[in-house]
């Protein structure tokens, strides 16, 4: 039996909840979980649908993209997600999909601006869009250059304030601290997407939040004095849901 079994499970999970959550179509989209401990990451494999993926299926590569264990071969965007890996220490999980509102974003080259309490719940600042990316860097290691215009635009920003982006002419890429925070995140982010449509549609001059209502509701929930929802077990407040 794999030693990679639960770890594949958790991998499993998060990707058939993407279908569920109605942002994949198709083959679109991949999941993937990190061990640190062990230095692997467990993710989709390239092109199977859904309906048909089974736990074992998942891949295990290592952080350097090096198969591991998996009879197929691992999702295309690997490498953006290995680079993410190495570059955000302290996250857990990585999901990337083409759900219709933030790939809308993505492809306006418009970073979502912050225009109600329903996304300084989230995050405090706008969903950031990346750059271009270049020919040459295109005919390159292209999902590796992926990663790279990620981190290029994360150059001043929190990768854990800010969990989310829209990479330029594709689309959304979302991490948690847990798998399970990395498919919330991404769900959300596709909701903001469409939250912010219609708000646009409705008022195309609609003003952004105020900063006094960002801080509140950002800090009300991932501040150090944070108070919504339950105390956990530990005794922290449980801002994070
Ligand atoms: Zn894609």
């Amino acid at each position: 039996m794999s030693s990679y079994r639960d770890l594949k499970e958790i991998a499993w999970e998060c990707n058939m909840q993407l279908p569920r959550l109605g942002l994949v179509l198709h083959t679109f989209g991949n999941a993937s979980v990190i061990d640190r401990a062990r230095g692997v990451v467990a993710i989709k494999p390239s092109g199977l649908p859904y309906a048909e993926l089974v736990a074992e299926d998942m891949v295990i590569v290592d952080l350097q993209n090096n198969p591991v264990e998996g009879k197929y071969r691992p999702s295309s965007d690997t490498k953006t997600h290995t680079l993410l890996y190495r570059s955000f220490a302290s996250i857990g999980g990585v999901v990337h999909t083409h759900s219709p509102y933030a790939v809308a974003w993505a492809q306006a080259r418009r970073p979502v601006p912050i225009l109600g309490t329903t996304h300084a719940d989230h995050l405090p600042c706008d969903i950031p869009c990346t750059g271009e990316m270049s020919d040459a860097l295109i005919a390159g290691d292209y999902e590796e250059e992926t990663g790279k215009l990620i981190l290029e635009r994360f150059k001043g920003l929190s990768y854990r304030e800010t969990p989310m982006v829209l990479v330029a002419g594709h689309g959304p890429f979302a991490w948690g601290e847990t798998p399970e925070r990395a498919v919330y995140n991404c769900s959300m982010l596709e909701e903001l997407c469409r939250i912010a449509t219609l708000t646009l549609e409705i008022n195309p001059d609609a003003p952004r939040l105020k900063q006094t209502l960002i801080d509140k509701h950002y800090q009300r929930k991932h501040g150090p004095a944070s108070y919504y929802g339950q105390e956990n077990p530990d005794g922290k407040t449980g801002g994070k849901q």
